[in-house]
């Protein structure tokens, strides 16, 4: 079930003081792409952090605050603060002193359109305390939006995870008082609140073309190799062509057929190996590149589109285009492309994997048509019924494997996870490839149910849709839940940046150690020995990590 179809957290009492008289106003139109909303940590994010301050004269806002708050106003953003403010529940200051505060936070920042307080402490257990995402999913329904479409700005790693919890977005602007684990983990980490702010208007701006292309297209021809993951990240921008074009061809390679067959908007399908991308490339043959070229050259396309990761290039198939006779073509390209593409188009690091491939569409003058979120998505048609046999909807999937070794569970962690999932009343179904039976038998024997080898990618999407939560590393399944809006425990190996490449769009906690020395390695086997940036994950918090994602034991979520 889509995660903006079902607020977990409506049917719940959480406490939240919000701002009752100021009702939601409609959003401006045309919609923007990415965010209706910015949402603001209170203290040591807007304003210099003060503990439990109840006095308003003590309100100092961080440098350029005032400036940064405007620009988003002026762009048309609603703003929320999203504050825990357990000094409430000590008793350390009154309701009435903290809204004088909030009142002097208006005065010098001007207006919010919503206040959300957890006026609680950790050991009343609420669902509003950051990291728990209550305060983002009431924020959100304040300013009539839903959590994805908020992204969140805050200083500490609670802040973040609460974010993220919700499947907001979320921004780290750390301080002194900022712990190194917290930077490490964050997606998203800006220098300051005007940068964050910077960065917001500049991911927001990249998504919508300034100009529609210049020549109406007909036939489009959209390029992502690499392996499943790749090609399902790359969907957004895949519609987004599709929504400008009549027809749409895809070129993948094998690696990525199987996610390719379950893209909307694409209209056909070409698979072909590029030995520049492949990680175990074969040699290149020149018949087998004349060959391509010619087929290419055969679809007939007025424009190219070719996605590409941060590492890879787009220049030797743009060369291959070229020969097919393709002359409007568009590639992000950091190395200096000549006159083999038309649109050279350069994003900076740290940008999701999903937008990154969004501003490349923009670039080329297509954006996805209102109506259509920036979320990964499958075509229905594509994915098969569920099998009876693996009982009713309300498990949780846990896929301990990866195509790239250094991105998976180590087996004795996912062990132990299952059988700490299985105490807590979780059903776990552990899926994973027909080369992955050894270990999905071994890990199941925990206590869930070892699927092993069942399904193909398709027959796993369909698992994965009615799962209460999917447990996952980096890899595809982690893609499929985001695309069916599952909740993903997030068993997340630094070697890429998880700003980039973590779940997009669906509510996430990220576990397992962001600064261990594989840290953007881009290893596809672990270079340290142990594997020590999952072999230290602890299933207690994966239990927790369930609860914070309202995922609860026996079934329900
Ligand atoms: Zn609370």
């Amino acid at each position: 079930m889509r995660q903006d179809q079902e607020d977990p957290y409506q049917r719940r009492s959480a406490q939240v003081y919000a701002a009752a008289d100021r009702a939601a106003g409609s959003v401006a139109s045309p919609r923007p792409v990415l965010y209706d909303a910015v949402l603001l940590d209170r203290d040591g994010t807007l304003i210099e952090d003060v503990p439990y301050n109840g006095d308003p004269e003590k309100v100092r806002p961080v440098p350029g605050a005032r400036a940064a708050l405007d620009r988003l106003r002026a762009a048309g953003l609603r703003l929320a603060v999203v504050t825990n403010q357990s000094g409430l529940a000590r008793g350390y200051f009154t309701g009435e002193q903290m809204r004088a505060v909030h009142a002097r936070v208006e005065e010098l920042l001007g207006r919010f359109d919503a206040w959300l307080v957890c006026p609680h402490d950790d050991a009343d257990g609420c669902d509003c305390r950051k990291p728990a995402p209550g305060l983002v999913y009431a924020a959100a329904r304040e300013l009539g939006t839903t959590p994805s479409r908020c992204v969140l700005v805050g200083d500490i790693g609670r802040d973040v995870g609460a974010a993220m919890a919700a499947g907001a977005a979320g921004v780290l602007v750390p301080t002194p008082v900022t712990r190194q684990e917290e930077v490490a983990a964050a997606g998203w980490v800006a220098t300051d609140l005007p940068a964050a702010v910077a960065e917001i208007l500049r991911r927001q701006q990249a998504v919508q073309p300034s100009t529609p292309p210049t020549e109406p297209v007909r036939t489009a021809l959209v390029v992502r190799s690499d392996s499943a993951g790749d090609v399902l990240v790359t969907g957004p921008a895949i519609r987004a062509v599709a929504a400008g074009a009549e027809r749409v061809v895809l070129l993948c390679g094998p690696r990525g057929r199987a996610a390719a067959n379950l893209l909307p908007g694409v209209d056909e399908i070409i698979e072909h190996p590029l030995p520049w991308i492949d990680p175990a490339p074969g040699p290149v043959d020149p018949e087998a590149m004349r060959s391509l070229s010619a087929r290419l050259g055969a679809v007939g396309a007025d424009q190219a589109v070719v996605f590409t990761s941060f590492h890879q290039s787009a220049l030797p198939l743009a060369l291959l285009l070229r020969m097919a006779g393709i002359n409007r073509i568009a590639a992000i390209s950091d190395d200096y492309p000549g006159s083999l593409l038309d649109i050279r188009h350069r994003v900076p690091v740290g940008v999701p994997e999903p937008e990154r491939a969004l501003s490349l569409a923009a670039a080329a003058g297509h954006r996805l048509p209102d109506g259509d979120e920036p979320v990964l998505r499958l075509r229905r048609d594509a994915v098969p019924p569920r099998p009876a046999d693996v009982g009713d909807p309300g498990y949780v999937v846990l896929h301990p494997g990866s195509a790239a070794s250094s991105r998976a569970c180590p087996p004795e962690v996912a062990t132990r996870i299952v059988g700490a999932l299985a105490d807590a009343g979780h059903r776990v179904l552990v899926t994973g490839g027909p080369d992955e039976r050894a270990v999905t038998a071994r890990v199941a024997a925990a206590g869930g149910t070892d699927l092993g080898g069942r399904t193909d990618l398709a027959g796993l999407a369909a698992i994965v849709a009615d799962a209460s939560a999917v447990v996952v590393g980096n890899t595809g399944p982690a893609h499929l839940a985001a695309a069916a809006g599952v909740p993903v425990v997030s068993l997340f190996a630094p070697t890429v940046p998880f700003g980039q490449w973590g779940p997009y769009r669906v509510p996430t906690v990220r576990l397992g150690d962001a600064a261990a020395p594989c840290r953007d390695t881009r290893a596809a086997s672990c270079p340290v020995p142990g594997h020590p940036c999952l072999s230290g994950v602890d299933p207690g918090d994966v239990v927790d990590a369930l609860r914070t994602l309202a995922v609860s034991g026996g079934g329900g979520r």
